[in-house]
């Protein structure tokens, strides 16, 4: 794999950049903010692994500027902030996964590869999908139904291109909270219930034409 690491400190940066050449991957790296961005520009990676606090640019405004440019290359962020509203504002920031400092090198890897599998899921025609009378363009971030111009928030969006990713599957609680939200352990929440919810009172008004299906003691479907 192609990898990006926006990493400032030396010592850091060296023993991953050696970890995952070892692992037979193309490393470059990017010593603060602002050079990151210009090479995440320049060319195409296959995972970007971007630190937060950096000169110049931190890793969020980074992150930011990307997604505001349809770069869609997977990110993971690697740093010590690591309370849930670090989390929260990382992944609203439009990463996709969040690792905290000190890790496992091992952990690092599996995230790596996880993402890049992400990232092949095919999505048929990225740029519209119609389904009845609801229609979604994945560029534009866009949903409508008939005329109706619906506003989703990002996690709502990413939650309706996951079921719809997988539609047609039963999608356990526990895989939305890892693909959508990056949480991959079971922190007890409701979280997944209550976005999808949101998103059945956005969407899925008409009663003939249910999408989001409750699947009892399993999950969620969206079903066409
Ligand atoms: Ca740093």
């Amino acid at each position: 794999m192609k990898l990006l690491l926006v990493e400032d400190e030396p010592n850091v940066a060296g023993i991953i950049n050696k970890g995952l050449t070892e692992q037979g991957h193309s490393v470059t790296v990017a010593p603060d903010g602002q050079l990151g961005l210009e090479m995440a520009n320049a060319s195409s990676f296959d995972v970007i692994i971007l630190d937060i606090m950096l000169p110049t640019m931190n890793g969020m405004e980074l992150c930011r500027q990307l997604r505001h440019k349809k770069n869609l290359t997977p990110i993971i962020f690697l740093t010590a902030l690591g309370t849930t509203e670090n989390i929260v504002a990382g992944l609203n920031a439009g990463a996709d996964d969040y690792l905290v400092k000190p890790f496992k090198f091992a952990e690092l890897e599996a995230r790596i590869k996880s993402l890049n599998r992400r990232k092949q899921l095919p999505i048929e025609n990225d740029d519209q999908i119609q389904f009845g009378h609801l229609s979604i363009s994945f560029h534009k971030k866009l949903v409508t139904q008939g005329d109706e111009r619906i506003n989703l928030t990002s996690t709502e969006f990413r939650l309706l291109e996951y079921l719809l990713k997988n539609k047609n599957r039963v999608l356990s609680r526990m895989e939305i909270l890892e693909h959508v939200w990056g949480i991959d352990f079971n922190m007890g929440t409701n979280v997944v219930d209550v976005y999808v919810n949101y998103l059945r009172k956005k969407i899925d008004k008409d009663p003939s034409q249910k999408f989001i299906h409750t699947i009892v003691g399993m999950g969620y479907m969206f079903k066409v």
